[in-house]
This record gives structure tokens, C-alpha cells and sequence, in this order.
């Protein structure tokens, strides 16, 4: 869709195509936000994703993004002024893994796509955030959700160190981005989700992850994408509003 004005809230979530960004998408246009989502290379999914929300009669726009690289991120952010308006919140979801290893098994190049996605693109988005929506640069306020995971606390052994490291960053980020922007209306929460049912797990090597280790996670299954979803738009929400520098974790007692 182009060229839209809308006076609903606006959210910008990053890898909204499928999994647990797609979920959020769906569930943003149903409480109302005019929905910009990004993807890396499957743009016929997120079009598609896209022609649904507005076919249900919302607002949605799919942008193709890299977030790791700056002047996708300035380009996505600048179509999401110029054709939606003032953005109120970011979902910070985009995020990568690789294939499950050991550490003495790395190589430098694996560390700097796992690192540089993770962690500067989720940087780059909250920048571009809170200079659109902090009071300090002349905005109204606005929310912003990172997406972690479990693999923050517990190292990721024999599988991800790498995308455990990049997730424990997210977790200080929005602590220390969160005591920052507090008196300035931005609030900056994190949700960190458990073993969910996405293609995240075949990135590792293990479309079946979830199977193999259920019996290890208290409720004895994985997550659904929609539950990782509403935990998101109820931090991005007024109920949530004395809530800051949080970190929620949806992951079934993990
Ligand atoms: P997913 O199903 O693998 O989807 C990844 C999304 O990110 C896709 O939309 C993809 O776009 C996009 N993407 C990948 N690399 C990108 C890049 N460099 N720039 C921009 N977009 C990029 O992932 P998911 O399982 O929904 O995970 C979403 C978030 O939750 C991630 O941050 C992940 O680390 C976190 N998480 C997931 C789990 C889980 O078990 N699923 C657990 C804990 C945390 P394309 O479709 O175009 O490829």
C-alpha cells in the first residue's frame, strides 16, 4: 500500500514476515496499529502477510531491510515517516542463528553476521526509535519491545554460544536504553522467548529442535508464535505503562 496517512498508532516490527514477527504483525492490526513490517529476502511472504492485514482492513506496509546494514535501516525508518507518520512503536524481532556447534568451531564470519544482526541491528532500530519518539528530539512519547531469548541465561552450550552472547547484549541494551529514555516517554521492555514453533530451529540444523529437548521445559512443550506475540503488544500497550527495563520471559517455566 502506499502513500498512507493514518492517525493509529504506528509499529515498525523488524523480520515481521513470518514466525514470531508475523504474529505480531496480525495481532498489531487487530488492536489497531497501522503496521510497517520488514523482511531480509522472502518478499512475496511478506507482501502477502501485508495484503492480508489491509484485505482485513487495516494498514500495512512490507519493506525489505537488512538491519545490520545502516542505511537500510535510515530508508525504512524514513518510508514508515513518510508513508504511515509519526512512529509510537518498534518491535526489535529480527534476528538470526546458525548451524549448532561448539565454539572452538566458529569462525569469525558466522560471529560477525550472528552479532552484527543481532545485536547492532536491534541498536540501529532503538537510535532511529527514540530519536522519532523521545521528548528530548521533539516526539510524543512511544514504546519500544526487544526481542531476547532464554539462550541469554543459559549460554546456548553445543548449539549457539554466539546467539546467546548477541541475546545476553539485548538484554543490557534495553536496561541501560530503558534508564535513558524513562523521563523522556519512551518505555523500552524486553520479551524473552523459550523454545517456539518457528523455521528458526531449521537455521540451526534441527527443524525439530523443539521435540528433541520439550521434556526439558517445565510445561513440556514449545511456545506458540502468538503467545510470544501478545506477551509484545501488551508491553507496547497503556497497560504496561509504569513498566520499563523489564525483561519477560515466555518460555514455559524454562
Ligand atoms: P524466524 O522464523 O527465523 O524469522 C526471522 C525473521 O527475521 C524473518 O522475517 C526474516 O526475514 C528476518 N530476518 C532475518 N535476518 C534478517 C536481517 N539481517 N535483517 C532483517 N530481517 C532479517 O525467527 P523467529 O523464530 O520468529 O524469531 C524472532 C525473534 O525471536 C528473533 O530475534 C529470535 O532470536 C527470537 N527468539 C526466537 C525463539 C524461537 O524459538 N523461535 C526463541 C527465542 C528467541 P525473511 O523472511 O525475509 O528471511
Amino acid at each position: 500500500m502506499a502513500n498512507v496517512t493514518s492517525p493509529s498508532p504506528i509499529v515498525l516490527i523488524t523480520g515481521g514476515s513470518r514466525g514470531i514477527g508475523a504474529a505480531t504483525a496480525r495481532l498489531a492490526a487487530v488492536r489497531g496499529y497501522a503496521v510497517a513490517l520488514t523482511y531480509l529476502e522472502r518478499a512475496a511472504t511478506a507482501q502477502a502477510l501485508a495484503d492480508e492485514i489491509t484485505s482485513s482492513g487495516g494498514t500495512a506496509l512490507a519493506l525489505q531491510a537488512d538491519v545490520s546494514v545502516e542505511a537500510d535501516v535510515l530508508r525504512v525508518f524514513g518510508e514508515v515517516d513518510s508513508r504511515l507518520g509519526t512512529l509510537t512503536a518498534l518491535v526489535n524481532n529480527a534476528g538470526v542463528l546458525e548451524r549448532q556447534m561448539r565454539l572452538d568451531e566458529m569462525d569469525v564470519r558466522r560471529w560477525t553476521r550472528v552479532l552484527t544482526t543481532n545485536v547492532v541491528g536491534s541498536f540501529l532500530c532503538a537510535r532511529e526509535a527514540v530519536r522519532r519518539m523521545s521528548t528530548k528530539h521533539g516526539g510524543i512519547g512511544g514504546a519500544i519491545v526487544n526481542l531476547s531469548s532464554m539462550a541469554s541465561v543459559i549460554g546456548g552450550a553445543n548449539e549457539y554460544v554466539d546467539y546467546a552472547a548477541s541475546k545476553g547484549a539485548v538484554d543490557s541494551m534495553t536496561i541501560g536504553l530503558a534508564r535513558e529514555t524513562a523521563t523522556e516517554r519512551v518505555r523500552v521492555n524486553c520479551v524473552r522467548p523459550g523454545p517456539i514453533r518457528t523455521e528458526i530451529h531449521a537455521s540451526g540444523g534441527e527443524p525439530g529442535r523443539i521435540d528433541r529437548i520439550k521434556t526439558a521445559i517445565p510445561m513440556q512443550r514449545g511456545g506458540e508464535p502468538e503467545e510470544v506475540a501478545s506477551t509484545i503488544m501488551w508491553l507496547l500497550s497503556d497497560e504496561a505503562s509504569y513498566i520499563t527495563g523489564a525483561i519477560v520471559d515466555v518460555s514455559g517455566g524454562r
